[in-house]
């Protein structure tokens, strides 16, 4: 798809978010990818900007899949680094449990910001204005980009073409973060883009059927959360095997009692016992083609 003149897109698998370049004299990039890629992280952006400088990183949300590069990328091109106000608490502490890290078995290098930003700020980036729209539900904290000048959105994990980020955190305590969900893609619904940049795949001009197949996706989690909590598991277990490759068989029961957000889904929602749980995962994976089984191990797809 061509996007405005300015705006490039280095769209990676889906262990590394894109990478948005808004080129211009003083280029600005939205998102850095996770931490496993960060050379190559680094490596996609000098080629991008030929030689032109960065100067300003920003982040959609903190998740360690679109910040893992902010510190290489800080170090290589000395930017200064702006981030969602509310997530500044949670990289102040740097608590791998809420920032889905350890508790998740993801791992992202720490990293200094200089900026924040929230609702209603305007920030231009490359050629545009772009208004920051608050996109709480996947991410409590997260935030989407808008350029009504070339009506682009860049949406983070709150609009997929097929569907949108896990919603964690209504399993863990955040009652309000599915109503969150379908506020902000109410809000998406409204501004009349005609361009979403999403976190993870191409990005797509069918907006309002993307935004279809997101409301169905989320009744669906309204009707029964523990389709919600089925989806997260699947979706922090294959992120996982995208990052190792392949895993013993015999050792996933224990892997899943190990990460301490999977078992507790498990304790809490599915109350399956560890083999069985196990198996239920890898059988469903293997099936939906993300996961294969071969010589008493599970590897990940194009492993
Ligand atoms: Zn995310």
């Amino acid at each position: 798809m061509k996007l405005p003149r300015g705006i490039q897109v280095l769209e990676r698998g889906w262990l590394s978010s894109n990478n948005i370049v808004l080129h211009a004299e003083r280029a600005a990039v939205v998102d850095s990818g996770y931490g496993a890629h960060a050379e190559q992280t680094v490596a996609l952006l000098e080629h991008a900007l030929e030689g032109r400088p960065l100067d300003h990183l920003v982040n959609t949300h903190c998740h360690s899949d679109h910040m893992g590069g902010n510190a290489a990328i800080q170090r290589q091109f000395h930017c200064r680094t702006s981030i969602p106000e509310g997530e500044a608490p949670l990289i102040d502490r740097w608590d791998g449990r809420e920032l889905i890290l350890t508790g998740a078995d993801q791992r992202a290098e720490r990293f200094a910001y200089d900026g924040t930003f929230a609702d209603g700020d305007t920030l231009r980036m490359g050629e545009y204005e772009w208004q920051v729209i608050a996109a709480p539900g996947h991410d409590a904290h997260a935030v989407m980009f808008y350029c009504s000048e070339t009506k682009v959105l860049i949406s983070g994990d709150a609009l997929w073409e097929n569907g949108f980020g896990a919603v964690f955190a209504r399993l863990f305590g955040r009652e309000t973060a599915l109503a969150e969900t379908r506020a902000t893609l109410e809000r998406i619904a409204g501004l009349g883009c005609e361009v979403v940049i999403p976190g993870h795949g191409s990005p797509f001009a069918g907006v309002a059927a993307a935004l279809e197949r997101a409301f169905a996706r989320l009744k669906g989690y309204e009707e029964d959360v523990h389709r919600l909590a089925r989806h997260v598991v699947k979706v922090l277990f294959t992120f996982a095997m995208l990052e190792k490759r392949s895993m013993p068989l015999a050792d996933v029961p224990a892997y899943l009692e190990r990460v301490a957000i999977l078992d507790e889904i498990n304790r809490v929602y599915l109350r399956m016992s560890p083999s069985a749980f196990a198996e239920w995962l890898v059988a469903d994976l293997e099936r939906a083609g993300a996961l294969q089984r071969r010589d008493g191990s599970v590897l990940a797809r194009g492993a």
